[in-house]
């Protein structure tokens, strides 16, 4: 007997039928003598409506009110699949975040969690009861309903199996894993078995969307084994787990890329102790996230450019905090240009070889695309290229780690 949580995301709870195609999904867990907890996103554009509905409303809104609007589809769908469970025969409950509770930040709209008491749902789970979850939420500190931040309930399925060490935790989603790279730019991309959690945050933070980041950092830390697989297709997915559990690892295990980058240059900055510390902390200060940054030697000793990158939602308040520092800073010009993106390999392997950086640059090479901006970490390369050039330069480097399927 196993204890399983599996989380359905939107999509895969549209509609009545598909409700029903997952309470029989469940029902086989439960046939199998498995414990299970459930936990459901809305159905599929419910929360792009309720959150529409409370812009309506008011624009400056309050977030404990835009909380209690937006988390209120969740409570929809854990209702309708605790019925048709029942309607099963499979005794099932439903459990809104406060009831169990799972306590979280104030941060009222992307709140954290603090702490999920497993008590309450162990105990019906051992009395053989499926319990059904609603994501996205949780019950801040000031007693009120508090909403984790868009694709939230990821995070929540995976904080819930820490919380009652759940054997796996089973996103159930509608892609049938995760690939090495965007199938629908690569047509020969490939499910991956498995990923490291590491990879995974990776792909995850640089544009592949199939899990939220925080998920991705909570099965990390607590060491939870995160299958990510189809609602709607019955095979096995990708697991999300420790490197050990991996045999036989690749060098690359993917390739991602994010168009939401925008870069921008200081030209001419002075070349003294203090100037970056300046640029960015007025940055961090304005929670302006920054990605890449090059800066080079000066060859007079007393100026230099500065380049990095922003979100693309960013660059318009970026450039206008740089202008008002413009003063203490002194830089000649600014620069901006959101007519790029980044593409990154990424992969546990490249720690013990030599030579990934090199084959990516080469393959960009024969393809004749401009590097703009390199970044590295141990387990990544990235290059910031020109936005035309993303799918030719994803294909290339899909190519050129020998991943294509073959
Ligand atoms: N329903 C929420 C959203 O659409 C949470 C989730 O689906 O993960 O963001
Ligand atoms: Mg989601």
């Amino acid at each position: 007997m196993a204890r399983l949580v599996m989380k359905f995301g939107g999509t895969s709870v549209a509609d009545i039928e598909r409700i029903r195609h997952v309470a029989n999904r469940v029902k086989r867990e439960v046939d199998d003598g498995h414990q299970v907890a459930v936990v459901v996103s809305a159905m599929a554009g419910t929360t792009d409506n309720l959150v529409n509905l409370a812009r309506q409303a008011s624009a400056m809104h309050d977030a404990r009110e835009y909380d209690v609007v937006v988390s209120a589809g969740e409570q929809i769908s854990a209702g309708l699949l605790a019925l048709a469970l029942q309607n099963l025969d499979v005794p099932a409950r439903s459990w809104l975040g406060w009831q169990i509770p799972v306590s979280t930040s104030a941060v009222h709209g992307s709140a954290r969690i603090l702490d999920i008491d497993g008590s309450l749902l162990e105990e019906r789970l051992g009395e053989g009861q499926v319990a059904v979850i609603a994501g996205f939420q949780g019950l801040a500190p000031d007693n009120r309903i508090a909403t984790l931040g868009r694709g939230g309930s990821d995070t929540s399925a995976v904080a819930l199996a820490a919380a009652i060490g759940a054997d796996r935790c089973d996103i159930f989603t509608d892609v049938e894993g995760v690939f090495t790279t965007d199938p629908r730019i690569v047509a020969q991309a490939r499910k991956l078995d498995k990923i490291t959690y590491e990879e995974m945050l990776e792909m995850a933070s640089q544009g592949a969307k199939v899990l939220q980041t925080r998920s991705v950092e909570l099965a990390m830390v607590h060491n939870v084994r995160v299958q990510v697989l189809s609602s709607f297709e019955d095979k096995p997915g990708t697991l999300v787990c420790d490197e050990g559990e991996i045999v036989e690892q690749e060098v690359v295990s993917g390739i991602a890329y994010s168009k939401d980058e925008a870069k921008i240059t200081l030209t001419r900055v002075a070349d003294r102790p203090g100037v970056a510390a300046s640029i960015f902390g007025s940055l961090a200060d304005a929670n302006v996230n920054v990605d890449m940054i090059v800066q080079n030697i000066s060859e007079d000793g007393a100026a230099t450019d500065i380049t990095f990158t922003v979100g693309r939602g960013d660059l318009e308040r970026t450039a206008k905090i740089l202008t008002d520092v413009r003063d203490g800073i002194a830089y000649a010009q600014l620069v901006t240009d959101s007519n790029v993106a980044k593409v990154s390999v990424i992969g546990v392997g490249m720690r013990s070889h030599a030579g990934v950086a090199q084959r990516m640059f080469s393959a960009l090479a024969e393809k004749g695309i401009n590097i703009q901006v390199i970044s590295t970490s141990e387990i990544k390369v990235s290059v910031l290229i020109a936005a035309e050039y993303t799918e030719l330069a994803v294909r290339a480097l899909h190519t050129a780690y020998g991943l294509d399927a073959a």
